[in-house]
């Protein structure tokens, strides 16, 4: 995987025209999917603003983003209805982070949130844009990073390290499971999942997880059987391969690339 962009710096209007140039070459030369293995994709023939790649073998689809700063906690994304439309639908795409160096101009760290990790949930809803601004009432949205577990940020290159495909494509295939479940069970999977991530140990106890009860009962107000739907969901993850049942109360998470 080389790392440089090989654009040549053309003067463009704005820092992110020339970044949107960058990327979009980079991504078409080095990048590969991450779904099926298929060695490139394919830049999207839409006239949308988001920058999307198809892979030619399994079609899943790749939305783009690039900055020169780390994501942080969030990510601004399109218009919310159109995104949360989108997700609903089978061209849902996997969300692609491509964090580069100006100075450098290379790509540094380029980490995959796969598809099935997005629920509404995690869509913010932004502000409608004010009444002077050129597209008045305009409603963006916010990706909340924060809220993936950390098993939904799949790193191909971090910090100019690649990481090697083989073991990409497996840590992919450890959550692929989450595509064949609906949104709603989707998104107590990947509460139960955060909560799992939060108690910070490989083994843990029911009680560690049950520790977060207040939170999830924040999340779902409507559901008053939070501990048996924990344990349900740690059932649904062991079924999956995702953690193992090690005795009376005692989990532990499968070893994750
Ligand atoms: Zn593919």
């Amino acid at each position: 995987m080389r790392l440089g962009f090989e654009e040549s710096q053309a003067a463009f209007n704005s820092g992110s025209q020339q970044a949107r140039v960058w990327t979009e070459g980079w991504v078409a030369r080095e990048a590969y999917c991450i779904n099926c293995g298929s060695p490139s994709l394919t830049k999207a023939t839409n006239n949308s603003p988001v920058l999307d790649f198809v892979c030619p073998v399994c079609s899943d689809q790749f939305e783009v983003k690039a900055q020169k700063k780390a994501f942080g906690a969030k990510v601004a994304d399109g218009a919310y209805f159109t995104k949360i439309e989108r997700l609903k639908s089978a061209t849902n795409p996997n969300l692609m982070l491509v964090n580069y160096d100006a100075e450098q101009l290379q790509v540094r760290s380029v980490c995959v949130v796969p598809r099935h990790f997005f629920i509404p949930d995690i869509i913010q809803k932004r502000p409608p844009l004010a009444e002077t601004a050129r597209r008045a009432g305009w409603i963006g949205s916010n990706i909340l990073l924060g809220r993936v577990p950390e098993a939904g940020r799949i790193f191909i290159l971090r910090n100019g390290v690649e990481i090697p495909k083989a073991d990409v494509l497996q840590r992919w295939k450890q959550t692929l499971f989450l595509r064949g479940s609906g949104l709603e069970a989707r998104g107590w999977l990947l509460e139960v999942m955060r909560a799992v991530d939060l108690v910070g140990r490989q083994e843990f106890e029911l009680d560690d997880v049950y520790a977060h009860e207040a939170r999830l009962s924040a999340i779902y107000p409507g559901n008053k059987n939070v501990r048996p739907k924990i344990r349900q969901q740690l059932q649904v993850l062991r079924d999956n391969g995702y953690l193992e049942f090690v005795g009376r109360g005692r989990y532990r998470l499968r070893a994750h690339v």
